[in-house]
């Protein structure tokens, strides 16, 4: 870590000079954005959902005035624009889905597009097929402000060195490579790939990471394992960060405890969804991720996964290039009912909990989205990974990898947990566990948990 002193006055002129600098150069609003939100996360419930609604009407209004589908769709269901005044109001919007996006990518697009400087984006297709929206500034200015209040919960000041460890999502490099110069150098953000993974390149991002000395290591849950793990095994030391980001895969609690033991960086779970404009981050007390309101509307769908749990549809209150309403980014999550002990009134989610288009079939015909199993591990100390495939329509394999900390007896109870819970979903179905070393990323470096290799499940 940068010494103390060093730090603060590179904050101070990044959040005073550089950043302000940046802003007037690309037409951003970054800065002004940032400001706000540190004293939003900390309004009455009420306050912020006034501002919310606020937001919201004027987003509709516009939609409706320049945006061809929602006019026509509007029209078609009956919908007045100036009925829509809060979010519980947008139930009666019908979802917005990647194929209805594809389908009708121009309708979609505002009519008074060009005065609002887009930009032409593209989801990284790490969990699907890629997605082009476009963006615009206000919408580019307070994602990047939410993220950066986010994670300082976790102490991060405007300007602390970073590493982003990960695959193409995270580490993906801008069209202008000048630009993205700039960039990297005023975040001091080191971009590592963690694509491909070996002794080899693991031994080479070690010495990177420690010339480097970050403040922070983000990276995707399962990448940070695996650099916790070949620390662990090689018995090195790593520049100590003063937190760790887990981002874009489910933190497992033993990949957690095993990250923290040997990057020696206290874990905060994130999530992120630029095309829908929705982030969320934990605080100190890791109880759930508090939602970034002012940003997006994030619902839930009503009774469509598993204990409470439902599909995330997001509102981007900021984005008037391309307005998604109701968006529905194949994630599932649900809320935390309790108000959290860190005083923030942002609604918290609890741990993401797989994509709503990742099931299996019981061999009794029935679906069982990815949240189940996601629900079941979350709760789980002996398992790093896990992964559900199905192999044929009645058989089901569970590839376990157990944690370096696994207590034996322990193990073998939550593997019969595992038995037994998966049983009561599924009395016909052959159930396998297997106890493995490793279960290989897909190609994106990012970690898949439900499998379907049985050709006649989709
Ligand atoms: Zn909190």
């Amino acid at each position: 870590m940068p010494s103390p002193g060093k730090q603060l006055v590179f904050s101070f002129l990044a959040g005073h000079i550089l950043y302000p600098i940046g802003d007037l150069v690309a037409g951003t609003r970054l800065i002004k954005y940032y400001n706000f939100l540190q004293e939003s996360q900390w309004w009455q419930e009420e306050k912020l959902r006034r501002w919310q609604d606020d937001k919201l009407a004027l987003l509709i209004r516009h939609a409706y005035a320049n945006v061809p589908y929602y006019k026509h769709l509007f029209d078609r269901c009956g919908i007045d624009p100036e009925s829509i005044k809060e979010s519980s109001d947008l139930k009666r919007i019908p979802v917005l889905t990647k194929d209805i996006i594809r389908n009708n990518f121009n309708d979609l697009v505002s009519l008074d597009v060009s005065k609002r400087k887009p930009r032409l984006a593209c989801t990284s297709g790490s969990t699907g097929a890629p997605l082009k929206y476009y963006t615009d500034m206000h919408a580019y200015s307070v994602g990047w402000a939410s993220t950066f209040r986010a994670w300082g919960w976790g102490d991060y000041n405007l300007g602390d060195k970073r590493v982003t460890f990960g695959g193409g999502a995270l580490t993906s490099k801008s069209s202008n490579p000048l630009k993205q110069l700039m960039r990297d150098k005023l975040e001091r953000n080191l971009k590592i790939s963690a694509v491909f993974m070996n002794d080899e390149s693991l031994g080479n991002h070690v010495k990177q990471i420690n010339r480097h000395k970050p403040s922070f290591i983000r990276g995707y849950a399962s990448s940070l394992y695996e650099l916790a793990l070949f620390i662990k095994k090689k018995g090195i030391k790593i520049a100590r960060p003063k937190a760790v980001l887990s981002t874009a895969e489910m933190l497992l609690p033993g990949q957690r405890e095993m990250i923290e033991e040997q990057l020696q960086g206290e874990v905060f779970d994130n999530w992120g969804c630029n095309d829908g404009g929705g982030n969320a981050c934990e605080c100190r007390e890791h109880s759930g991720l508090h939602v970034a309101v002012e940003r997006s509307v994030v619902e839930i769908s009503e009774n469509s996964g598993p204990a409470n749990s439902g599909e995330v549809l997001l509102t981007d209150l900021h984005n008037y290039s391309m307005p998604f309403i109701r968006y529905a980014n194949e994630d599932m999550g649900r809320y935390v009912p309790q108000k959290c002990l860190c005083g923030r009134n942002l609604p918290r989610l609890d741990n993401f909990q797989g994509r709503s288009i990742d099931f299996l079939v019981t061999a009794e015909g029935q679906k069982v989205h990815g949240a189940f199993f996601s629900r079941l591990f979350l709760n789980l100390k002996s398992f790093t990974h896990f992964q559900v495939s199905q192999v044929l329509i009645d058989q089901w394999i569970v590839k376990l990898i157990p944690s370096a900390f696994a207590v034996n007896s322990l193990l073998i109870k939550e593997i019969e947990l595992v038995r037994t819970i998966i049983y009561q979903r599924t009395r016909e179905t052959k159930l396998e566990i297997e106890i493995v070393d490793s279960i290989p990323a897909g190609k994106s470096g990012k970690w898949k948990f439900i499998a379907n290799e049985y050709e006649g499940l989709s």
